[in-house]
C-alpha cells in the first residue's frame, strides 16, 4: 500500500494569535501541538520558534528548549526552518543547524512574500547546503518558483545535495505563484527523477485543495497554522491536529496508509538523533 507522509507546520514566523487564538508559541505549547499532530498522523514537524514577546527568532537556545520539549513527548521528525522570518540575514537563519536536527528547510531562490521579499542568492543557498551536508541534515528543498527547481539542480550537480531528494513546493504565497492543480503538475514534472515532494499551499482554499493535488500526483502533504489557520471558509481551525486529521482521512480514503516517523526516517535516510 502507498504511504502518505504528512508534515505539520504548527506556527511559522508570521502567523499570530490574532489570526488564530490557538496558535502554539511557548516550548511546552509547541510540544503539545507537535504531539497532537503526530497522533493525528503527522510524521514531520516543520518548526519555527518565537521569543518571549512572540516574535520570530532563530536563536539557538530558544530552538534547543523547544526541541528538547518536543522530543520528550513525541518521536516526530523535526525539520527546522532556515527561512526564518522576512529580513533576517543568512547567518542568523542558519543558527538552528548547530543542533543537528534530522531535517531543515532550504529555500532555493528569492521570492516575493506579500509586500516583502526573501533573498536567497545561489551563494547563500550553497552555504546553507554545505552546512546541512556537514551536519548530516536532510534538506527540504523549498521551491516557490520554477526557477528555484532549476537552481536546486545546480546544487545537486555541485554535489552539495545528495539523494534522496525531498522538495517542498510552495504555492499561494501572496505575490508568488498561485496554487492550482495544473501549476502543481508543472512543478512536479520539473523535479529530478525519483524525488520525493511535499506540497505546501498557502491560504485556506489552496491548502485544502492541495490535499487532493498531492494524492493525484503521488506527492506528500503539509498542513498547519504556518500555511493556513482556517478549517473551512470563515471557520478557524481549532488546532493544527484538526488539519492533519482531515488530511490523513483524505489520504486514507485515497488508498494511502499514513507513514510513521520511523518509516519516513528510512525513506529519507535520516540520521536519528
Ligand atoms: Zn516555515
Amino acid at each position: 500500500m502507498r504511504k502518505m507522509v504528512l508534515t505539520c507546520a504548527i506556527s511559522g514566523a508570521e502567523t499570530t494569535r490574532e489570526h488564530n487564538p490557538n496558535l502554539p508559541i511557548t516550548a511546552s505549547e509547541l510540544a503539545d501541538a507537535a504531539t497532537e499532530a503526530r497522533d493525528a498522523g503527522a510524521s514531520i514537524l516543520h518548526l519555527h520558534v518565537r521569543d518571549k514577546a512572540g516574535n520570530p527568532t532563530q536563536d539557538v537556545e530558544v530552538f534547543r528548549e523547544a526541541i528538547e520539549a518536543i522530543r520528550a513527548k513525541t518521536d516526530i521528525i523535526i525539520e527546522v526552518t532556515t527561512g526564518g522570518a522576512v529580513g533576517m540575514p543568512l547567518k542568523e537563519r542558519l543558527q538552528p543547524l548547530q543542533l543537528k536536527p534530522e531535517m531543515a528547510s532550504l529555500d532555493c531562490g528569492t521570492t516575493n512574500f506579500g509586500n516583502d521579499y526573501i533573498v536567497n542568492t545561489l551563494p547563500m543557498m550553497r552555504q546553507a547546503a554545505k552546512e546541512m551536508k556537514k551536519q548530516g541534515i536532510r534538506p527540504t528543498l523549498e521551491c516557490f518558483d520554477i526557477s528555484h527547481i532549476d537552481a536546486s539542480k545546480i546544487l545537486i550537480k555541485e554535489g552539495l545535495i545528495e539523494p534522496p531528494f525531498h522538495y517542498g513546493l510552495v504555492l499561494g504565497v501572496p505575490a508568488g505563484v498561485n496554487y492550482d492543480a495544473d501549476t502543481l503538475a508543472f512543478f512536479v514534472n520539473r523535479l529530478p527523477t525519483d524525488s520525493y515532494w511535499t506540497v505546501i499551499a498557502i491560504g485556506g482554499k489552496a491548502s485544502l485543495y492541495a490535499n487532493y493535488g498531492a494524492i493525484a500526483l503521488n506527492g506528500y502533504i503539509r498542513q498547519g497554522f504556518e500555511d493556513n489557520v482556517y478549517y473551512s471558509k470563515g471557520v478557524l481551525a481549532t488546532s493544527n491536529a484538526q488539519l492533519i486529521e482531515r488530511s490523513a482521512n483524505i489520504a486514507r480514503d485515497g488508498g494511502f496508509e499514513i507513514a510513521t516517523p520511523d518509516e519516513v526516517r528510512k525513506l529519507f535516510k535520516l540520521k536519528k538523533p
